[in-house]
């Protein structure tokens, strides 16, 4: 993959997880960004011309491009990321998987589609499998495949380092960054020295049934999904980034204490295998400190790639407990997205 730099493009390039693309693209050894497209209120327009919301500097050469609408299918190179809001991503990425473009979205509307693969890469790399059938079934020449959602992945990646334990109960309570909402998000009026106990667009169902699929076993050409059960309640806070999980879990098998923390300390897949450009070192990093993690401290370490964890201890209603954090627009969308991709040029 390193000898030329495949040409890729960003389907909703200008929003929060579109910009994050664009910054975690620009170095990239793999992939380079030729190609950016939004709404009709950003196309036509020089990149570097409209908003700009990062505190890194906008790459040159991304900046120079000029962004498509998104009906400007045949223009798209071969990979693309979706970071399109969800009123849009349906059909949008349906028309460009047909068209013969391999999408990898952070979209919520394909997710739970039997057909289309749900992936961590350190979880369930396996379900990629399922892109066969898809083409097979949908006729497409390309192929679409999602990330979980921002908070998902923080559970699901904890259940996944915990799987050998059989994980039959699990409850999770989040506490969930403002970029979560997108730009601009929730009012600062509503968000500033406040706790918001509801977020739309169906979060509480997400975390309960997308964590379910992802811990789920590819079997005979399908997703058979897991069969314990987790039943969540969000929040909305006013930080910055890092989506905060307060979890209890029940594990079948009783393990000690110390073989929990063990497993999640020692957790390691495919992407650190295969040593994928985006993989963090450590999934998980395990905190000591009683007072860790924290999305002001704990966020950005590792470019935002681990999930983080901490006060690991009992609880006398489910067995075991702790506090998880993740970036939500780092290891929660783009980096989810782009490791995806590069799990999947690195499995070609
Ligand atoms: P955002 O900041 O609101 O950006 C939305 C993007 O979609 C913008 O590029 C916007 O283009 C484009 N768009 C909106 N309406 C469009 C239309 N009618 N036609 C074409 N493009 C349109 O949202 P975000 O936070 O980056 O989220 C992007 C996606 O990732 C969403 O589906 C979201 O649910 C998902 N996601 C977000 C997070 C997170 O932490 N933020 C985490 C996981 C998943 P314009 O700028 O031109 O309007």
């Amino acid at each position: 993959m390193t000898a030329s730099r495949l040409d890729v493009g960003i389907l909703g390039a200008t929003g929060i997880v579109g910009q994050h693309l664009v910054a975690m693209l620009a170095e990239h050894p793999w992939f380079r960004v030729t190609w950016l497209a939004a709404s009709e209120r950003s196309a036509g327009r020089r990149y570097a011309d409209l908003a700009w919301r990062l505190p890194t500097r906008l790459p040159a050469e991304t900046g120079a491009l000029t962004v498509s609408p998104l009906d400007a299918v045949k223009d798209a190179p071969t990979l693309l990321f979706s970071a399109l809001d969800a009123s849009v991503a349906g059909d949008a990425e349906i028309a460009f998987a047909a068209a013969g473009r391999d999408v990898v979205s952070n979209a919520r509307n394909h997710r739970m589609d039997p057909l289309v693969p749900l992936v961590i890469p350190e979880v369930n790399p396996d379900h990629l499998s399922l892109l066969d059938a898809q083409r097979l079934a949908r006729g497409w020449t390309g192929s679409l495949v999602t990330n979980p959602n921002c908070s998902t992945v923080v559970v699901a990646m904890v259940l996944g380092a915990l799987r050998q334990f059989q994980p039959k109960r699990v409850m999770v309570t989040t506490l969930q960054a403002l970029s979560g909402a997108g730009y601009p998000g929730v009012a600062s009026l509503d968000a500033l020295g406040n706790v918001i106990p509801f977020i739309g667009g169906g979060e509480e169902e997400k975390i309960e049934t997308e964590t379910l699929k992802l811990l789920g076993r590819y079997e005979d050409g399908e997703i058979r999904h897991a069969d314990f059960v987790v039943s969540a309640q969000v929040n909305r806070v006013p930080v910055p980034d890092g989506h905060t999980a307060v979890m209890s879990i029940d594990l079948g098998t009783g393990p000690s204490l110390e073989e929990v923390t063990a497993a999640l300390e020692s957790f390691t897949a495919e992407p650190q295998k295969r040593d994928l450009p985006s993989a963090p070192a450590h999934p998980i990093v395990l905190h000591t400190a009683q007072d860790r993690p924290q999305p002001r401290l704990d966020a950005a370490f590792g470019g935002g790639m681990p999930v983080h964890c901490g006060r690991v201890r009992r609880c006398p209603i489910l067995g075991y407990k702790l506090v998880a954090m993740g970036h939500n627009v780092v290891r929660g969308a783009a980096g989810a997205a782009l490791l995806n991709a590069e799990l999947m040029a690195a499995r070609l």
